[in-house]
C-alpha cells in the first residue's frame, strides 16, 4: 500500500481516503463518492476495510462485528473505488517475530468524554489504527463521517497535533427514510427492535424542536430529562448517555441554544447505537 501510494505522490496524484471496518452501506459509499468529488477523475480513492481489535472493549463485539468482504469489494467496485487495501490483524498488530506491536497514540482532551467515557480503551484504538492507516496509505485527503462526531473532531485534532500532511474532511450522516442513522449494526436489530431504534432520531428531533422554539437557552438536564423520559418507554431501550457540548472543543454546556451539539447513546437490546446533531 505504501508503495503505491509513494508511486502515485511522485507523479503528482492526489489520493482521498476512506477508513472503514467493512460490512459497507450506504453512509459509507456517500463518504466514497465525496471522496471522489475532493480528488477528481484523476486522483485515486482508497477505502480500507478492517475491522480494528485495538478499539474493541474485551466485553464488545469485536468477534461478532458483521464481516462481508465479497459483498463490500463488489460494492467498492461499483463505485469506481482505486484500491480497497484490507489488511490481516497479524499485518496491523505483529505479536510474534522480531518486532512485536507496541506503540499507541494517545489523544488525551478531547477523547475523555462521552464515547470514551463509555467505552474507555476505545479512541486509543481509534487514533493507533488511523495514524497507522494514514502512515500507510499517505492520502491527500481522508473522509470521515459525522455519524461517528466525536471520532472525527479528535481525527482532525490528532493530524493537526502530529503534522500529518493531509486534509480531513467531514460528511453529513446518512439516515434510513425514516430518520434512523445508517450503521453496520442495525444489521443487529431484528423483529421489534428496529422500530424501538428510533428513539435516538425521535429524541434529536424532539430536542431540536424545543430547542428552536425557545428564545432563550434552556438548562441542559432539563432536555437530558426528556430525553431519558424518552428511551424509558423503549421497553429494549436503556440509555448510556446523552451530552450537549460545545462542538469544537466537545466541552459540555450547562444551558443549551441553537448551535450546540447533541449526541447520545443508546442500547437496543444488546446493540449500542449512537447518533448526533447540531441544534
Ligand atoms: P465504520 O465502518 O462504522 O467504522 O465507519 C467508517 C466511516 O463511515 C466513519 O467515518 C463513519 O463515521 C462513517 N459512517 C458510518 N455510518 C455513517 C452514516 N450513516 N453516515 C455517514 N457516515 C457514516
Amino acid at each position: 500500500m505504501q508503495r503505491l501510494s509513494k508511486l502515485w505522490q511522485r507523479k503528482g496524484v492526489r489520493v482521498g481516503f476512506v477508513p472503514t471496518m467493512g460490512y459497507l452501506h450506504a453512509g459509507h459509499l456517500s463518504l466514497v463518492s465525496r471522496a471522489r468529488q475532493l480528488v477528481g477523475s484523476r486522483g485515486k480513492v482508497v477505502v480500507s476495510i478492517y475491522v480494528n481489535p485495538t478499539q474493541f472493549g474485551p466485553s464488545e463485539d469485536f468477534s461478532r462485528y458483521p464481516r462481508d468482504l465479497k459483498h463490500d469489494l463488489g460494492l467498492c467496485q461499483s463505485e469506481s473505488v482505486d484500491v480497497v487495501f484490507a489488511p490481516s490483524d497479524k499485518e496491523m498488530y505483529p505479536n510474534k517475530g522480531g518486532e512485536p506491536f507496541s506503540t499507541f497514540v494517545l489523544e488525551g482532551k478531547l477523547s475523555r468524554g462521552m464515547e470514551g467515557a463509555a467505552r474507555p480503551t476505545h479512541f486509543r484504538g481509534v487514533t493507533t489504527v488511523v495514524a497507522k492507516l494514514f502512515n500507510l496509505v499517505q492520502p491527500s485527503v481522508a473522509v470521515f463521517g459525522a455519524k461517528d462526531y466525536q471520532q472525527a473532531v479528535i481525527v482532525k485534532h490528532m493530524a493537526r497535533n502530529l503534522n500529518f500532511p493531509l486534509e480531513i474532511d467531514v460528511a453529513p450522516i446518512c439516515r434510513e427514510p425514516d430518520g434512523l442513522a445508517m450503521s453496520s449494526r442495525n444489521r443487529y436489530l431484528k423483529g421489534n427492535l428496529r422500530a424501538q431504534a428510533l428513539v435516538l432520531w425521535r429524541s434529536i428531533e424532539k430536542i431540536h424542536a424545543i430547542v428552536c422554539d425557545s428564545s432563550k437557552a434552556i438548562a441542559a438536564g432539563r432536555l437530558k430529562a426528556i430525553v431519558r423520559t424518552l428511551v424509558k418507554r423503549e421497553p429494549a431501550a436503556r440509555l448510556d448517555y446523552v451530552e450537549f457540548f460545545d462542538p469544537d472543543s466537545l466541552a459540555p454546556v450547562a444551558k443549551v441554544g441553537q448551535g450546540t451539539h447533541m449526541a447520545l447513546a443508546v442500547f437496543i437490546g444488546k446493540t449500542r447505537l449512537i447518533d448526533n446533531s447540531r441544534l
